[in-house]
């Protein structure tokens, strides 16, 4: 056997990726990435797809993965120069599928493969219905799949299990937090229904799906109690891969690149089927109930410029509802209603990147925001929604954390940690405050100007700052003198601190069967939904964690409304 082994190149969203193609007899044997910056989730599941792909048509031309198609033609692309570049001919297999039209009938059809999606479904599976999901991207688990898959536990046994508070806590006190966090703009009836079912979709994910919970590490002080539990991995990743694979195995369907497209109702107005397209096939599906999970729309905001806050979340939160459902004249509220975090990087215009951790690292060490003009804005140890609300006060919605060298490398080790490439960081130096993100270094009076902060009231502000903390006293915002500490030093760093967001918190309007409603406020039958396509019940800011429990709970209601109606 000969073996060859031809060295490619593709540019990827977050950077380089290179990968070696395996060939044996002059025959694609494997396709083995050797560096990659994309995030995991997606790349595991779409690169595992075209790999497959390539290895059965032994050829670079095939198609891309739908919802990952810039990063995968890259890769497509590269390969096929590389092989011509190295003199190598494959034979390809000419396997490529005609289009077919498929008909499926099912007691329920589920649309989305996120938490909601799955939850619903896997519940509907469990209660003895005929279950099928169909999912637009090529791989699995919408915008949940990015999270750091915190829930609350609140009534379940897992919690009861693994928190020491959690006898402390109830439905009613978690409704408590929900209200007054987001300052009463919630809507009582589903935080009520969220705060009811949380325990039990908890516990029905833990045994149906066999995930495993611990506490999680970080427990915010948003919530009055110990309530946040976590998957070991830290990553939703895992959570959907369990749910997935669960439903699959107890006879549930999935059908990836299927895009729901068209929905229908039947004489007497009721749902009764859909059109799904996808790359090589055209799914219609009659079904007794439909679930709608389809996400969030954060996307096409900022395609369309709805908002100038820079987004985070996947390109792929488009929102197509909106085209489909729109013979239902569906009701909705708050549509202009995002969760907003400070932490974020303007990477490019108009795209965030989050440096959560690394932020609350640099304040607990003591660093300082700043405006433009020196002075500081906020009380650095407090809730970040007290920072989320000084940033969106500066000139530009922008303000800037002061680091010494002692800090900086901390703040530097969790970038490195969570999302950023050193080869990124570099190129943020490179730019030299002249555009965002800024992150600039020098002595005092050098980072002020590339980073155009007032200096003679940076230095002002610095030296009252050194006076509080020998004083143990923070006199302007009262800042816990436990995260106050000297900066040590003349090197400083300055970065750039943005608002971001990217997940809506409006929505259609359900009742509490999670039923969706026309603008009339008549029930559409078998109509069902869930997750963060249905806004309000955590008002118009959810404390962290909240919206994956609002997936959880809404998910498990939904998919337990759906399989009743379905009898
Ligand atoms: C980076 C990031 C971090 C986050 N961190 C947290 C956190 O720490 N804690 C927290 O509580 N929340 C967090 N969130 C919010 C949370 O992840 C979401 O609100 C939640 O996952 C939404 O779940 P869902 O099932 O409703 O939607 P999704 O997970 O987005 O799933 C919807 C699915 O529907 C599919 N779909 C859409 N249209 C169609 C169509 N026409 N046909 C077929 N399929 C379609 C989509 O492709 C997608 O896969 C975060 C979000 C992001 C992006």
């Amino acid at each position: 056997m000969t073996e060859k082994i031809v060295k490619a190149t593709a540019q990827g969203r977050n950077g380089e990726i290179d990968f070696d193609i395996k060939l044996a007899d002059n025959k694609i044997a494997d396709v083995e990435v050797t560096k990659s910056s994309e995030t995991p989730a997606i790349f595991n599941q779409a690169f595992g797809k075209l790999k497959e792909n390539i290895i059965d048509r032994q050829s670079f031309d095939v198609d891309v993965i739908s919802g990952a198609s810039i990063m995968t033609q890259g890769i497509l692309d590269s390969g096929k120069a590389a092989l011509n570049d190295a003199g190598v001919t494959v034979k390809a297999k000419n396997v490529k599928k005609a289009h077919q039209e498929v008909t499926i009938d099912t007691d329920v059809a589920v649309i989305g493969s996120g938490a909601a999606g799955l939850i619903a479904a896997l519940r509907a599976l469990s209660m003895g219905k005929k279950v099928v999901v169909l999912e637009k991207n090529g791989y699995l688990g919408g915008a949940t799949i990015l999270n750091g898959s915190n829930v609350v536990g609140t009534g379940s046994k897992v919690s009861a299990r693994l928190l020491e508070d959690a006898a402390k806590d109830s439905p009613a006190r978690l409704v408590r937090d929900i209200t007054r966090e987001c300052r009463g703009t919630n809507y009582p009836m589903l935080s009520e229904l969220l705060a009811n079912n949380i325990g039990k979709a908890v516990d029905f994910v833990a045994s149906y799906a066999d995930v495993t919970y611990q506490k999680a590490e970080t427990q915010t002080i948003e919530h009055s109690v110990d309530r946040q539990i976590e998957v070991p991995s830290e990553s939703s990743y895992e959570l959907i891969t369990k749910l997935a694979k669960a439903f699959e195995a107890k006879g549930g369907q999935i059908l990836l690149d299927a895009r729901v497209e068209d929905l229908e109702t039947d004489s007497e107005g009721k749902l009764h089927a859909l059109t799904a397209e996808g790359r090589t096939q055209t799914t219609h599906v009659n079904f007794k109930s439909l679930v709608l999970a389809a996400g969030g729309w954060g996307a096409r905001d900022y395609k369309q410029k709805k908002t100038d806050i820079p987004y985070y979340g996947p390109m792929t939160s488009t929102g197509d509802y909106f085209n489909f459902t729109k013979k239902l004249n569906l009701a909705s509220r708050n549509l202009d209603w995002y969760k907003i975090y400070p932490h974020g990087l303007e990477v490019e215009p108009g795209i965030a990147k989050l440096t959560t951790y690394s932020t609350k690292e640099a304040t607990d060490m003591g660093a300082i925001f700043v405006n433009h003009d020196g002075k500081r804005i906020v009380n650095e140890s407090a809730p970040y929604t007290h920072f989320r609300d000084a940033i969106g006060e500066q000139k530009g919605k922008v303000a800037y954390i002061v680091m010494d060298q002692r800090t900086w490398d901390r703040f530097y080790e969790l970038l490195l940690k969570y999302g950023f490439t050193a080869d990124e960081v570099t190129g943020f130096f490179a730019k030299d405050g002249k555009e965002s993100p800024v992150l600039v270094k020098g002595d005092l009076k050098t980072v002020a100007e590339k980073a155009a902060i007032d200096y003679d009231n940076l230095k002002d502000t610095l030296d009252k700052y050194a006076s509080y903390v020998a004083n143990g006293k923070d006199e302007e915002f009262g800042r816990d003198p436990k995260f106050m500490h000297a900066y040590e030093g003349d090197t400083y760093y300055v970065i750039e601190q943005k608002q971001r967001f990217c997940t809506t918190l409006g929505g259609y309007e359900t009742n509490s069967h999670m039923q969706l409603l026309d603008a009339e406020f008549n029930l559409v039958p078998n109509f069902y939904a869930a997750g963060e396509i249905i806004g309000g019940a955590n008002g118009h800011d959810s404390m962290p964690s909240m919206m994956n429990s609002w997936s959880y709970a809404s998910g498990f209601v939904a998919g337990t409304e759906a399989a009743d109606n379905a009898n």
